[in-house]
Parts: C-alpha cells; structure tokens; sequence
C-alpha cells in the first residue's frame, strides 16, 4: 500500500542532557543525561504515524548500533522505512543540551544523513509519486531534498518543506518545488535574508503587524508560508487566489497554553501532524490542519525527548478531542 505520508529525511541519536540552565562558553554544568531517537526526519515521520497517518520515511542510516536501533524503531511506530546504508559513514548524532524552562542547545554531526543521494531518492519515485504529502526538511544533502520535491511537485503531490536547520541555507531550487514552507521565526528572518528580501532581524518577526508579515512571507515566492511561533502558535500567508479552503490569505492561531517542559521537536511536532492532517482529511480548510499542528506541537512540549515525545492520535483526542 503507498503511504499518505513520505518523509525525507535525517535521522539521529540524540545524546541529551538536562541542566538547570544553559552552560555559558566555558562553563560546566552538572545535570542528567538521556539517550533516544531523534533527527527531524525521523521526529517528523513519527508524529505523523502516530496521528495514524500511513508513513514512509525515506533517509540514510550507518551500518552501526544506531543504524539497527532506528530499524527497530521504526517497527515499533509502524513506520515504513527506505534507507540508504552508505558504507563508512556513522548514522547521524546530536548533543542535546535544555535547561529548566525547556530552552535547548543542539550540535548535530550528521554522518550518513550528509550523502543521503539523489540516486537512492530517484528509486523511490513511485512513493513519492504516490504519497498524497511529502515533507522535508534540510538535515540531509540538499540534492536529495531537491529531487524529492520535484518528483512529487510534478506528480501533482502537496509538498512541505521546513527549512531547518537554517544554517544549511535553503536552495531556490527547493523553494521553487514547494507548496508549503514552515520556518520557525529564526528561520523565517534567514531564508528572507538569502532570497531578495533583505536582513531581518529574528527577534523582529514577533513585532511585525500581521499585513507586514503577510507581505514578507509572500516576498517567497511560495504558495503557502506557516511562520510558527514557539509559545505564540503560527501565523499563516497563502497567494492570492491559493487559499487552500481557508477564508483569508493571512492569519494567526494562537498558541495553547501548556506547561512546556522540553521544546526540542516542538517544529517537528507540528511539521509531521500538519502532513498528517492534510493528508487524512484532504477537503478540509487548511486552518483545521494548522489548528491540529498547533494543539499536537504544543502538547509534544509536555514531555522529554524528541521522537519519544510524540503523543499517540490517542493521547491527543484525550486533551483536545
Ligand atoms: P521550532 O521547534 O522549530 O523552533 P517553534 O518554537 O516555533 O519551532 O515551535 C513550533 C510549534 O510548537 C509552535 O508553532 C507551537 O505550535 C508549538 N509550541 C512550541 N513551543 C510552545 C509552547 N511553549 N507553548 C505552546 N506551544 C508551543
């Protein structure tokens, strides 16, 4: 059966360590350590299998421990698996640092995730032909993320990307094949400073009336834009005359009130259920999509961890219905 929902991308281990605040250059802290699945393919991919959407995560693994254990994984969460077993190369890691208030620090050394290729994405063309969403994001070689978009733009299939982590740039090629981007407000400031928009201060998305970030967004080039928010929710652009069943080109949903202990996959979160629900209920308003990312990401914050952390559609259902 082909999957509703094909993920590109990283997978990681995740080294994680809790500290009661943020160790400054050359501090040390004590705190606790964690180990678990992460990476934000993978993260991504999990959130949407467990709001029952049928997932096929297309990535790269090291012929490792690690590699085995998200093999295992992956049975677990009735996720699909295409991976790439590039020889030599180690699966992908990340050093996990949060503090009390759920603030983290994140260094990833990717390993297999940096030569996922085009060749082994191209032999997956009829799932991602097929899928009705396909979702990346840019832990993994941009050449594959590129191909990925293209085989399933040209199928006529939604295609998001969440260009994260931003450091890694954002080709135009990407952006030329997607329907749906997803920066977090960083993101957002970076990819609009590479494209012709000029510098924009991260810390000033969140002062920017709604009309002036409508205006940015569509600066883009890209139909839909999903600026999200952290504890402020998300706020939504589409083109003129794309609206996805949404009555407005512009708006904000407001965040949920939660007491959020850990952000690490907060974005993920909220990137896999929105695929999740576009391709479950794909006549719906597109802001019932975005409502759902919103409330599922929000509650992903409740608890450690970042693949671990996903609620079930279960768990969901019971704190909103
Ligand atoms: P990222 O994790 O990629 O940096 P954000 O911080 O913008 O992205 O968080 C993504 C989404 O997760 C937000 O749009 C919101 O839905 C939810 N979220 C994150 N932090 C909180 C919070 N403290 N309270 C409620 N929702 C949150």
């Amino acid at each position: 059966m082909s999957a509703q929902v094909a993920v590109v991308g990283s997978y990681n281990q995740d080294h994680v360590w809790v500290a009661d605040r943020l160790p400054a250059p050359g501090e040390t802290r004590l705190g606790r350590y964690h180990t678990g699945p992460g990476g934000k393919g993978f993260n991504q991919a999990v959130a949407a299998a467990r709001l029952g959407a049928q997932t096929l995560f297309i990535g790269a693994l090291g012929e490792d421990p690690a590699g085995e254990h998200a093999m295992d994984l992956a049975r677990e969460y009735h996720l699909a698996m295409r991976v790439q077993r590039p020889p030599g190369e180690a699966t992908g890691s990340a050093a996990v640092i949060v503090d009390g208030q759920g603030r983290n620090q994140i260094v990833v050394a990717p390993g297999a995730n940096a030569v996922l290729s085009e060749r082994f994405v191209r032999g997956q063309a009829e799932q991602l032909r097929a899928a009705h969403v396909v979702l990346t994001q840019l832990e993994v070689n941009t050449a594959a993320v590129e191909t990925a978009l293209a085989l399933a733009r040209s199928a006529g299939r939604i295609t998001i990307l969440n260009p994260a982590p931003v450091d890694a740039g954002v080709s135009a090629i990407a952006l030329s094949d997607t329907d749906i981007l997803t920066p977090n407000e960083t993101e957002f400031a970076a990819v609009l400073a590479a494209q012709r928009g000029g510098p924009v201060a991260g810390e000033g998305v969140a002062t920017l009336g709604d009309d002036e970030l409508h205006a940015l967004c569509r600066r883009l080039g890209v139909p839909t834009v999903v600026v999200t928010l952290g504890a402020r929710g998300c706020f939504v652009s589409h083109a003129d005359g794309q609206l996805r069943g949404d009555e407005a080109t512009h708006y904000r949903i407001a965040g949920e009130a939660v007491e959020a202990i850990d952000t690490t996959g907060a974005g993920d979160a909220f990137n896999g259920a929105l695929a999740a629900a576009l391709a479950l209920h794909p006549g719906r308003p597109f802001a019932d999509a975005v409502r759902l990312a919103n409330r599922y990401a929000a509650l992903s914050t409740e608890r450690p961890g970042a693949a671990l952390a996903m609620p079930t559609r279960a768990e969901f259902q019971a704190r909103y219905g």
